[in-house]
């Protein structure tokens, strides 16, 4: 059995079920493939920590020269105490108050902002003496589920590049000073065309913004989840980036540089939600395999109908049978539908693969159920527990009946 099963293994023994692992190892060899793909231009990047914000988790991304993207002001905060220096830390965050990007402005950290009337008060209170990056909507269409994609028209992300005029005006009245251009255009892009096309868009808009030192392109990896799935070829979206870089900084007169803010490909390989078996139920349709976990652990095959590889680690020799995994919330909770997997006894342990992404971080005590405990493989050394499973105390803890 792989090294990776047995630490898996071994983690279930000492910690117990459902959990969730993640192998540091897994993140740094992920960082170092987009650092290798990205050398032909200066290029920095900001782990976007909605993905997975556990502080073990952060502080891990820190030590390999990551900067961090944050959506909410907490977040900014988790990355503070985790130990990164705010001007390595990109505020992204969409429908905020006033008030909510002010706190963020107040902590030092860069400001990334998606609405013109945002802008239009930040200037008014500020003018240029606190440069700030503009998240541009260039409308294009990313590929892949609706729900995560935030290009298209219909999208509340951004700003529309058909307001530049718009923009443009609130920007020369108020003073305010750009220094970066941003998109993001959803998750799961296949096509490095996509990129390509959107960076062409953000060159088209950088004319209107004399004082830019940044062009951020947002995120949207793909990793391969599937057996035979392909990830974003970021090789070659590096040396294409480079290429158009070279071209556009002859036209704008001087060196940007070139942002990203990858959540997934950094976390979802290295992550495994562990689970038991609580009973393999025939029904006169198909055979369950019902486990100790459900929507409220892992959430992204009921609300993206991802698929995520299962792997029975208690039998993993066994001959192949078709099982239909469920979990066991009271709702339909179907992790996987027709899934051949080496043949499932109750007590079985299975992991469910690339679960570092979304995982944890959207689990809820959905049916009064704890959410699971984290640890942490690191490079060297033993697992390390770094968060402890919920206890009912913790869902008493708050109310006041
Ligand atoms: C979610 C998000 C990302 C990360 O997307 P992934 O698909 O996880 O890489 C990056 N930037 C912004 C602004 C985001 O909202």
């Amino acid at each position: 059995m792989s090294a990776i099963n047995e630490a898996l293994r071994a983690a279930a023994e000492q910690f117990g079920t459902p959990l969730y692992v993640y192998d540091a190892a897994s993140i740094t060899r992920q960082y170092q493939k987009l650092t290798t793909a990205f050398t032909s231009h200066p290029t920095r990047f900001f782990y976007a920590c909605k993905a997975l914000t556990n502080v073990a988790i952060l502080r891990h991304v820190l030590s390999l020269g990551s900067g961090l993207d944050c959506v909410s002001i907490n977040e900014v905060k988790l990355g503070l105490h985790a130990g990164f220096a705010p001007e390595n830390i990109l505020f992204t965050p969409n429908s905020v108050t006033f008030e909510e990007l002010t706190e963020a402005k107040n902590l030092g950290v860069n400001l990334n902002i998606d609405n013109i009337s945002l802008l239009e008060r930040f200037g008014a209170a500020f003018g240029g003496s606190y440069p700030v990056c503009v998240r541009l909507n260039p409308h294009i269409e990313a590929g892949g589920n609706y729900k995560v994609q935030t290009g298209h028209i219909d999208s509340k992300f951004g700003i529309s590049i058909h307001q530049l005029r718009h923009l443009e005006r609130v920007v020369k009245s108020t003073g305010l000073h750009v220094r970066g251009l941003h998109m993001h255009t959803g998750s799961e892009i296949k096509d490095v065309g996509v990129f390509l096309r959107g960076l062409a868009v953000l060159f088209d808009a950088a004319g209107r913004f004399p004082d830019l030192d940044f062009l951020d392109l947002g995120s949207g990896f793909k990793v391969p989840y599937k057996p035979g799935d392909t990830e974003t070829d970021i090789s070659s979206l590096g040396q294409q980036v480079a290429a158009a870089f070279a071209t556009f900084e002859q036209e704008y007169g001087r060196p940007l540089e070139c942002w990203f803010e990858p959540g997934k490909y950094l976390v979802s390989e290295a992550g495994y939600l562990l689970v038991s078996v609580a009973v393999v139920k025939q029904t006169t349709a198909t055979v369950f395999a019902g486990v100790n976990s459900g929507f409220n652990h892992l959430i992204r095959p009921m609300f993206y109908d991802s698929y995520h590889h299962i792997s029975n680690l208690s039998n993993p020799a066994g001959a192949e049978r078709l099982y239909t995994v469920v979990g066991n919330i009271c709702e339909t909770d179907t992790f996987a539908w027709d899934r051949l997997l080496p043949e499932i006894h109750e007590n079985d342990l299975l992991a469910f693969h690339n679960a570092g992404a979304y995982g944890f971080e959207m689990s809820s005590s959905f049916n009064s159920r704890t959410r699971p405990a984290e640890v942490l493989l690191p490079e060297d050394g033993p697992l390390r527990l770094i968060r402890q499973r919920q206890t009912f105390e913790d869902l008493l803890a708050g109310q006041l009946a």
